[in-house]
């Protein structure tokens, strides 16, 4: 090639260049972007899969598929971090797609839905047949135990499976799941968490902890998590709770677990969301770290519906928009990319961020929200999605 023909193929890879079309344009929206105090109008251009370009403005010719979002949040595809998804196997779960496609939450983590030998089914049916994207922790709890054994000598033989089940898969697996409670395994609950603390300790991996009812105590519960561990149902209204029933006032142990790293999260549920005891921890000065529905199917078509609804109860309770928005969106996505960076950028709308957005909208209006404990207020806001965009394409409200 001499000077004036390379020259000339030089010009023609930069035309090329200058000509190749955005996949997806999204236009005149409000761009949030809270985990990096980002407010403001902006186009956003997304290209193979990723977020290309946020530009005051990017003119519509410059892209194959463009999305007026005018009056509309353009927001990092929203993170649900305690969710049942491994739908099939178990009554427990719930197909992400279709709740995906119609409420703009892009990621969502199964929060121990399966034990260790359900990991192989949950890549191969659920990971990689969603186009949402899937993560999970893992149950400590395996299904099958002959009746005379005792669940402890059973929960301590299944340890070495379980950690190695994490460690294995940690592009999907972010820890181990454990559920602290009486009601969910009577007399042995203290002492099943008490194997997932070690279980997490030998194989350096996260937990996340469900609280509901004493014993044990709040107070026995917390020094027992470590930094990166998730506290879920942090604000339900039960004797394993976060703080007092009474007063706004946290439990013992409470505050040293969050300032020793302890995550906190919401995990509606059917159970597990009580206004007036979000409204005591909020009124204490403790806000959640992430928000998030564990949805599944007996609480999708209420109280839980969506992320959105979720989110428009912590509005109701006087968190504001951008507030709440961190909390699903780079909150969430810290924990999930804390031991390894699992999806670079998460829960962000920086350039090279994953093409996960989420158009939203608030509505002004009369609309009923109703806890776990079937409490109802009339909230005159809430917030609604518009359009999910996942992986760079638009995802459809189908099933
Ligand atoms: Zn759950």
């Amino acid at each position: 090639m001499n000077r004036r023909t390379f020259l000339g193929a030089a010009a023609a890879v930069a035309t090329a260049q200058a000509q190749r079309r955005y996949d997806l344009l999204i236009r005149n929206g409000e761009v949030r972007d809270p985990g990096r105090g980002v407010k403001r109008k902006a186009d956003v251009a997304v290209q193979d899969g990723k977020i290309a370009a946020v530009e005051d403005s990017i003119a519509p010719d410059r892209a194959y598929d463009v999305i007026d979002a005018k009056g509309l949040f353009v927001t990092p595809g929203l993170i649900d971090l305690h969710t049942h998804c491994y739908w099939g196997p178990t009554g427990l779960g719930i197909q992400a797609d279709p709740i995906a496609a119609r409420s703009g939450t892009t990621t969502w983590v199964d929060a121990g839905t399966f034990g260790w030998d359900g990991t192989p089914g949950f890549r191969k049916h659920v990971v990689e047949t969603s186009h949402t994207r899937i993560f999970g922790y893992v149950y400590m709890y395996t299904s099958n135990r002959n009746p005379a054994d005792d669940p402890i000598r059973h929960a301590r033989r299944g340890m070495k499976n379980t950690g190695e089940a994490v460690v294995n898969n940690k592009d999907i697996l972010i820890g181990v799941k454990v559920q602290v409670g009486f009601n969910m395994s009577g007399k042995y609950s203290f002492d099943l968490f008490k194997v997932a603390r070690e279980m997490c300790d030998q194989f350096q991996i996260p937990m996340m902890a469900h609280i509901s009812f004493a014993p044990p105590e709040t107070s026995e519960v917390m020094p027992l998590m470590r930094k990166g561990d998730v506290v879920t149902h942090c604000y339900n209204t039960h004797t394993l709770g976060i703080v007092e029933k009474e007063a706004a006032k946290l439990k013992p142990g409470v505050q040293e677990a969050r300032d020793r790293g302890v995550w906190f999260d919401v995990g509606h549920g059917l159970g597990s969301f009580n206004f007036a005891a979000a409204k005591r921890a909020l009124d204490a000065g403790f806000v959640a770290d992430t928000i998030s529905t564990d949805i599944y199917p007996l609480n999708v078509n209420g109280p839980v519906f969506d992320m959105p609804t979720t989110m428009s109860k912590l509005m109701h309770l006087g968190m504001s928009f951008d507030d709440v928005l961190l909390r699903v969106t780079a909150n969430p996505a810290k924990i999930i990319n804390a031991q390894q960076v699992r999806v670079e950028k998460l829960g962000s709308l920086e350039v090279g961020a994953p093409g996960d957005i989420a158009l939203l909208a608030i509505e002004d209006g009369q609309f009923t929200l109703v806890d776990s404990q079937k409490n109802a207020v009339t909230a005159n806001k809430r917030i609604v999605s518009r359009l999910s965009i996942c992986r760079g394409r638009r995802m459809h409200a189908i099933g």
